[in-house]
């Protein structure tokens, strides 16, 4: 496999949420603190980032109830949404992960937040996890 294409680390932890509000004051009581929010109107969600020391939080609230995580609300509730892994090379990690026969949501790199580029692998294919590949390429 390329090199660049392996995983280098956990990226975030993404949480569907109802309420950004009341989800940032649950993750505050941890010692959490908020980075960032970002509105992503292609994905029809609003995203706070909450850290504490190299740990990241993704909280997603839907925009309206027509999108992805306000479908996945409606249908599982509130929780676990995706776990997020850095790569190097996103289009190495795709092109390895389906050599390795996983199902991919996303056949080529799409916008995610912080202007990174993502991509989704199917849960059918990871035991119900969805996967979120990150590129962090070498500064
Ligand atoms: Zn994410």
């Amino acid at each position: 496999m390329n090199d660049g294409g392996r995983i280098a680390g956990l990226a975030h932890i993404g949480i569907a949420v109802t309420s950004l509000k009341n989800a940032i004051a649950h993750w505050k009581k941890l010692g959490f603190q908020v980075t960032g929010t970002e509105t992503l109107e292609s994905m029809h969600v609003t995203i706070a980032f909450m850290e504490s020391v190299g740990s990241t939080v993704e909280l997603l609230e839907p925009t309206g109830t027509d999108s992805p995580i306000g479908r996945f609300l409606a249908k599982r509730g509130e929780g676990l949404h995706h776990v997020a892994f850095y790569v190097r090379d996103l289009e190495a990690a795709l092109k390895a992960a389906e050599a390795q026969g996983l199902e991919l949501i996303d056949r080529t790199p799409r916008g995610g937040s912080h202007g990174r580029n993502i991509a989704f692998l199917h849960p059918r294919s990871m035991g119900g996890v969805l996967v979120e590949l990150c590129e962090r390429r070498k500064p």
